[in-house]
């Protein structure tokens, strides 16, 4: 028999303690509804990421959690200065590389924040003002009339929730987006991100930059180093399919014979999947009493900044639930509004992402060839 909580009284479920749960749950107790997120890994958890602020970031963490994070949020070195973000290919030599494009000529903060996404994801989610359940796996919905039944393993017992929203916040390989629309999976492809971190070694290269490569393997699609205090950040990023450990290998190859760099041991190692729904335009952002925000929406920009659009469309999303409680709207469809300039910022960003070559993405997110 599974245990129901707190009678069915929670306005909003929210699975996900990532930056677009937090930023849906932040959005709702700031407007008097109660909302409780569901976080299948212990907190704080690692999540793969470069953990950079960007500019949009910075600027909606004030507006919408009242300020930048504590100090201890923190890594060294703390700012990468955008120009100090570069691309370096064999033949070409070091390039500019843009990580963040202006929404509607606005410019963002040049200065980008290193932080551990473990630390920051945490202190989001606490911030939020949300009761919060961990760890604890979403398992399944069903809609009953005006409630979302949610199942969900805490531990080792079975739980049900009920409530009146149910916000899938649940990152790039989202179980809520599987669930409401099980076909939207033919509409993207996959790519694997594997990341690794190796004490820092002296290098050819500098301290406060934020390198990207490309041809340095011939089945990787690009690789990334930066430093994190006495850790250096090693990600790879193949197509779905391939083994990244040998294209790993490659890329430490061309690092030692280039810049020197020689690195030890690996201390963590960590991987993840991106998707291409970004690119293809045809956004999962809900259905009936079901939003989806940040990933699992497909809200990320296509050169993998997603922590602006999660915290964006988090809050905008919450925002909706609170308002169509009020006033009897449609959730989904605030919510779909609320969020075109989202959309068109994508839209834009993606004219000039660096990441994937054009030809790989075809414009229905297919694989070409
Ligand atoms: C290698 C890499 C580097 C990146 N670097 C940057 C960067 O520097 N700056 C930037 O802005 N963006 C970056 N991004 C993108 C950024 O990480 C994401 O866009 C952002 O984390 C999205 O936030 P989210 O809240 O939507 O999802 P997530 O942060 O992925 O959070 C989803 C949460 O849902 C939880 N969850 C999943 N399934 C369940 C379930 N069944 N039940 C309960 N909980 C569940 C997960 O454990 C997780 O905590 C990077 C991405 C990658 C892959």
């Amino acid at each position: 028999m599974d245990n129901l909580l707190n009678d069915g009284n929670f306005d909003a479920i929210i699975v996900g303690a990532g930056p677009g749960g937090a930023a849906t749950a932040k959005a709702l107790t700031q407007k008097g509804f109660n909302a409780v997120i569901l976080e299948k890994r212990r907190l704080p958890r690692h999540k793969c990421c470069s953990g950079l602020l960007f500019g949009e970031s910075q600027v909606l963490l004030k507006e919408y959690f009242g300020g930048l994070p504590p100090e201890e949020l923190y890594c060294k070195p703390k700012i990468i200065n955008a120009s100090n973000v570069v691309g370096y290919e064999e033949g070409r030599g070091f390039y500019e590389w843009y990580w963040e494009w202006p929404k509607k000529k606005i410019s963002f903060p040049r200065d980008y924040l290193n932080i551990w996404r473990d630390k920051f994801d945490f202190w989001l989610a606490r911030q939020s003002g949300a009761e919060i359940l961990n760890p604890c796996a979403f398992k399944g919905f069903s809609l009953e009339r005006d409630m979302v039944i949610v199942k969900a393993n805490k531990g080792k017992e079975s739980i049900k929730l009920r409530g009146k929203y149910l916000i899938g916040a649940d990152g790039a390989s989202s179980k809520v987006r599987d669930i409401l629309d099980p076909d939207f999976k033919k509409t993207y492809m996959e790519v694997l991100v594997y990341q690794v971190y190796y004490r820092y070694q002296p290098m050819g290269l500098l301290q406060d930059h934020f390198y990207v490569f490309k041809n340095f393997s011939p089945h990787a699609l690009l690789g990334g180093l930066h430093k994190k205090d006495d850790l250096l950040a090693i990600p790879v990023v193949v197509p779905k399919g391939v083994n990244p450990r040998p294209c790993m290998e490659d890329l430490k190859n061309f690092l030692r014979k280039k810049f020197n760099l020689k690195v030890g041991k690996p201390v963590r190692q960590e991987s993840t999947f991106m998707n291409s729904i970004s690119f293809t335009s045809k956004f999962c952002q809900g259905r009936e009493r079901v939003l989806l925000v940040g990933d699992a929406a497909g809200l990320i920009h296509m050169n993998g900044s997603g922590i602006d659009t999660a915290l964006d469309s988090g809050y905008q999303a919450g925002m909706a639930v609170a308002r169509a409680i009020k006033t009897g709207g449609d959730a989904v469809n605030l919510y779909y509004d609320q969020t075109q300039d989202i959309r068109d910022h994508i839209g834009e960003c993606n004219k000039h992402q660096q990441m994937f070559p054009v030809s790989f993405l075809s414009a229905d997110g297919q694989p070409c060839g």
